[in-house]
C-alpha cells in the first residue's frame, strides 16, 4: 500500500514536471516568435523608411545593382542575407526591395541567392540614365586606339576591374605597333584597381607605358569609409603573383596596392589630370594637368566617380584644400570647413569631429535630404552635442590660408579657419568620352552584358 502510494506520488511528480517543461516550452517559443516578429516589424520600418527616401532621392548605385520582379519574389529574404554590404535590400510587405541604392556596388550575390530568380542585375534607370563606352571585345572604343577597363565600362567590383584589365594588356602585346621616337606605346589613365593592374601587367609585358592619376594610387578604395570590410577575390598579376584578397580591411588592401608598386617597380604620375585627348599625326594626344603626352595606345580606367567638383572660388588653389579626407586623424586640433551636402560630406565631418578637429560643415542647402538615415541621426545628435557648427544655406565666397569668407542667408561672414575639405560630389566622366569620340550607350534599367575577350 505505503510503495504504490509513493509510485503514484512519483508519477503525479513526474508529470508535473512534464507539464512544467511543456508550459516553459510554450512560453519560450512564444516569446522567441513575438520577438523575432517584433524584430522583423522593427526591420520593414526601417527597411520602409529607407525605401521611401530613396525613392525621394530617386537615387541609383553606379554600376550593376539588382532589379526585382515582384511578381515573382517570394519575399525570402535570402537576397537580405547575403548582400555583403548588408543594408542594400530589404523586405517590405513581403518583396525585397531595394532600400539603400548608394550602398549597392554590384557584388550580384543577390542575384544568385534567389531561389526564383526573381533578381536580374541591371544598369541605369528609367528617370536616370547610366551611359556606358560601346565596348569591342578587347574592350576597344568607338575612338580608335583608345581602350575602357573596370567600373567605366559597367563591371564594378575589384576583382572584375584587375581581371580586364590584365586581358586588355595582354592582348594589346600580342599585337605591338610600329614604335615612333617620342611617342609611348601605351598611356594608363587610373591608378585604382583597374589601372593598377594594366600598370603591372604592361611592366611585365615590357610594354613601354605611363601611369597617370588625378589623386594617388588606389582610385575609389581611397575613398572608402575608414577600416571598411572589402569583399573580393584573389587576382592573379602577371610578374607580381597571387594577389590573395578575400576579406579585408580597406587600410590593409591600400598597403597591398602599395607592395605592388614597390615590388614591381612602378612609376605612378600622381596629381595628373587628363583633361583631353585627341588624334595628332597618327598619334593619341594625352592632354594633362602637367603637360601632354604622346602615346599610340591610351587604357582609360577612369572608374564611375568622377573627379571632383570644384566651387570656381578664390583662393580653391591653395594648399589648404583638398577633396578627399585620408587621414582624419592630421587633423586633430585644428579648423576645418567640410562643404557638401551629401554622405560622403557628412561622414568627412563626424570623422573629423571624432579625430578632435574643430568643424564647421557647409551646405546649400536648408535640411540634409539626401543623406542616410543612419548618418542623419548622428549628424543631429553632434549638433545638438555642439560637437560641430552647421552652416545651412551656404556658400563658400573665398578661402584664404588661415579664414574662410562664407555667404549665410545672403550675408558674408568671415571665420578663422585651417583646412577646406570640399565634398561636393564629382563631375562625370561622360563628356569627356564624347569630347575623345567615344560612343556610349544609354543603360535605364536593362541587363547589362560586359564585354568579353574570350
Ligand atoms: C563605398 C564603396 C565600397 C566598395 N566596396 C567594395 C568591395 O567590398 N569589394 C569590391 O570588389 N568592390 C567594392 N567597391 C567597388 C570598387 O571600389 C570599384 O568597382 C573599383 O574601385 C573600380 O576600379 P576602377 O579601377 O575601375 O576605378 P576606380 O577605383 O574608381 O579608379 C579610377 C581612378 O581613375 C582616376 N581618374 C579618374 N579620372 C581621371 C582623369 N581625368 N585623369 C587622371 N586620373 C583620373 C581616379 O582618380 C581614380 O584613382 C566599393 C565601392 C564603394 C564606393
Amino acid at each position: 500500500m505505503f510503495a504504490l502510494s509513493v509510485e503514484g506520488m512519483l508519477a503525479h511528480i513526474a508529470m508535473d514536471y512534464v507539464l512544467l517543461a511543456a508550459l516553459v516550452g510554450i512560453v519560450v517559443v512564444a516569446v522567441f516568435t513575438v520577438r523575432g516578429a517584433i524584430r522583423s516589424q522593427n526591420l520593414e520600418k526601417a527597411a520602409r523608411e529607407d525605401y521611401e527616401q530613396a525613392l525621394a532621392q530617386g537615387s541609383i548605385p553606379a554600376s550593376l545593382y539588382p532589379s526585382v520582379d515582384l511578381n515573382t519574389c517570394l519575399g525570402t529574404g535570402n537576397c537580405v542575407e547575403v548582400c555583403p554590404e548588408k543594408d542594400v535590400l530589404g523586405i517590405i510587405g513581403g518583396k525585397a526591395r531595394i532600400v539603400n541604392p548608394t550602398s549597392c556596388i554590384g557584388h550580384g550575390e543577390c542575384h544568385r541567392a534567389c531561389p526564383v530568380q526573381a533578381i536580374s542585375l541591371v544598369i541605369g534607370s528609367e528617370k536616370r540614365g547610366v551611359d556606358i563606352p560601346l565596348l569591342k571585345p578587347n574592350f576597344e572604343t568607338s575612338a580608335p586606339g583608345v581602350f575602357v577597363v573596370g567600373e567605366l565600362g559597367g563591371m564594378g567590383l575589384i576583382y572584375n576591374a584587375m581581371n580586364q584589365a590584365v586581358q586588355c594588356v595582354q592582348q594589346l602585346a600580342k599585337k605591338p605597333l610600329q614604335k615612333i621616337s617620342g611617342v609611348h606605346e601605351l598611356v594608363i589613365v587610373g591608378a585604382g584597381p583597374a589601372g593598377l593592374a594594366a600598370s603591372v601587367t604592361a611592366k611585365n609585358e615590357n610594354v613601354d607605358f605611363v601611369t597617370l592619376d588625378q589623386e594617388s594610387v588606389g582610385g575609389t578604395v581611397l575613398h572608402y569609409p575608414r577600416q571598411k570590410i572589402v569583399m573580393t577575390r584573389p587576382v592573379e598579376l602577371p610578374g607580381y603573383g597571387w594577389v590573395r584578397l578575400d576579406t579585408i580591411e580597406k587600410e590593409s588592401l591600400l598597403n597591398i596596392w602599395l607592395d605592388i608598386v614597390d615590388r614591381v617597380g612602378l612609376s605612378i604620375q600622381t596629381e595628373t589630370k587628363v583633361e583631353k585627348i585627341h588624334r595628332e599625326r597618327g598619334v593619341l594626344l594625352i592632354e594633362t594637368s602637367k603637360g601632354a603626352l604622346r602615346a599610340q595606345r591610351v587604357i582609360l580606367a577612369l572608374g564611375r566617380r568622377g573627379s571632383p567638383r570644384r566651387l570656381g572660388v578664390p583662393g580653391e588653389e591653395l594648399g589648404n584644400v583638398t577633396y578627399r579626407l585620408i587621414e582624419p586623424d592630421a587633423y586633430t586640433g585644428k579648423r576645418c570647413l567640410v562643404v557638401g551636402g551629401g554622405d560622403s560630406a557628412v561622414e568627412t565631418a563626424l570623422s573629423l569631429v571624432e579625430a578632435g578637429a574643430l568643424v564647421r560643415l557647409v551646405h546649400r542647402g536648408k535640411v540634409f535630404d539626401r543623406i542616410k538615415m543612419a548618418n542623419r541621426r548622428k549628424l543631429e545628435e553632434a549638433e545638438e552635442a555642439e560637437m560641430l557648427h552647421i552652416c545651412r544655406e551656404a556658400e563658400v565666397k573665398r578661402i584664404e590660408r588661415d579664414a574662410v569668407t562664407l555667404s549665410i542667408g545672403g550675408k558674408p561672414h568671415r571665420f578663422r579657419n585651417n583646412y577646406v575639405i570640399i565634398q561636393a560630389g564629382g563631375v562625370l566622366p561622360k563628356s569627356f568620352l564624347e569630347s575623345i569620340g567615344i560612343e556610349v550607350q544609354r543603360y535605364q534599367g536593362e541587363v547589362f552584358a560586359p564585354a568579353n575577350p574570350s
